[in-house]
């Protein structure tokens, strides 16, 4: 690997395993400035990044992290993102975070935006209660009004108000970053040896915790370098999709592991808050408006959001093709009810669509990988075989 992109890839490991989060310290040091936390899946991050505060993306413990006081908070049958994010909160990481976004996902999220509140009576706690109707006159009322109330909490923590002309910059911002992301994605689907999925993750999850200027440099710096790596060569892989990776994070070990066995990924929901929305949200109109229309008519399909009809799947299938991919891996954490739920409906699609698929469980913290590669191994074998009859 060549030095500079080396460098890259060596932050970006090290943004991923800071559980301390110094990156972040540093920005609110160097800007005087404070930071707003939030969970898996969707906020608004340009609210608080119109604010002058940094949106930080906490993604639970993953493989670094010894529970030592999360599990008493919890039951065992659930999955281990809250315990790690209650471990990380008790352990004082999460103390440089001003305020904290809960996300609407699903109950363990709701009750754990409760217990936030009884744990850190002093600190900002907002559930964020997303619309699940998509009519603009119902969910498109409610879900301005939401927003309407962040953008006054959000003004009130970073101690300044700020005009409609800040949060449309912002907005732009956020969609270079999206259109970066994109382009990544793109890159990563048309030649994926030349973007491992482990350095691709970890550009991507430096998102998390990178101010949104920063992380599209980082992006484009990384599409310049990784193209300069002569020595990538396609193998005979198959090509796949995962799914169900939208909240807790599959340990980077994990993936490699997919990749090791087989299988390009060219197509994921990892860090799905990042590219929630599809496309640019308008930029000049009002911007809550232009917020909130993106929401409704432009939001990608996750196990978080209501699907009427038959609908569920088809932007699952929508991936497959547009990714030339020919199967489908259902890799979602234990105990997860959206995924595990979501999952029959999925895998009615893809039956119907003729498109293989196979399933296994992840916890952020899982550290064995032999059966997983041996199933992944198999099912790319099958795929091949399938796909030449
Ligand atoms: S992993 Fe699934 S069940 Fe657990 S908090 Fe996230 S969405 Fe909820």
């Amino acid at each position: 690997m060549k030095p500079a992109l080396k460098a890259l890839v060596d932050r970006v490991t090290f943004l991923y395993e800071d559980l301390d989060l110094t990156v972040v310290k540093e920005w609110k040091e160097t800007h005087r400035a404070k930071a707003v936390g939030y969970m898996p899946i969707y906020v608004p991050r340009e609210i608080i990044h119109a604010a002058g505060m940094l949106p930080v993306g906490v993604m639970g413990g993953g493989e670094g992290l010894e529970i030592i006081k999360g599990d008493a908070y919890f039951q065992s049958y659930i999955c281990h993102i809250p315990r790690s994010t209650v471990e990380l909160a008790l352990s004082g990481r999460l103390d440089c975070l001003d305020g904290m976004l809960f996300p609407s996902i699903c109950d363990v999220i709701r009750n754990l935006s409760g217990m936030w509140n009884m744990m850190f009576p002093d600190r900002y706690v907002r559930y964020i209660d997303v619309p699940q109707n998509y009519d603009p006159e119902v969910g498109g009322s409610f879900w301005r009004r939401e927003l309407a109330e962040l953008r006054a909490d959000m003004a009130r923590i970073a101690g300044r108000e700020f005009s409609d002309d800040d949060l449309r910059n912002s907005i732009r911002v956020y969609n270079e970053n999206r259109t970066a992301l994109n382009d990544l994605y793109l890159a990563r689907s048309r030649e994926p040896w030349v973007y491992p999925i482990a350095e691709m993750y970890l550009v991507v999850r430096a998102g998390c915790v990178l101010p949104p200027e920063e992380h599209t440099a980082l992006i484009r710096e990384y599409l310049q370098l990784a193209q300069r790596e002569d020595d990538r060569k396609d193998k005979d892989h198959s090509r796949v999709v995962i799914v169900g990776s939208f909240c807790e994070q599959p340990p980077v070990g994990l993936l490699k592991t997919l990749e090791r066995a087989g299988c390009w990924i060219v197509g994921d929901d990892l860090v799905l808050g990042l590219r929630w929305l599809i496309g640019d949200v308008d930029p000049d109109g009002d911007p809550l408006v232009a917020l909130s229309s993106a929401f409704l008519a432009n939001s990608t399909e996750a196990a978080s959001r209501y699907e009427p009809g038959d609908a569920k799947g088809s932007q699952l299938i929508a991936s497959v093709r547009d990714n030339d991919a020919e199967g489908v891996i259902f890799c979602a954490p234990s105990f997860c009810d959206p995924a595990l739920l979501d999952q029959p409906m999925l895998v009615t699609a893809l039956d119907r669509a003729g498109i293989p698929h196979t399933q296994f469980k992840f916890s952020e913290d899982t550290g064995q990988f032999a059966v997983i590669r041996e199933q992944a191994g198999t099912f790319s074998d099958s795929i091949r075989l399938w796909s030449e009859v």
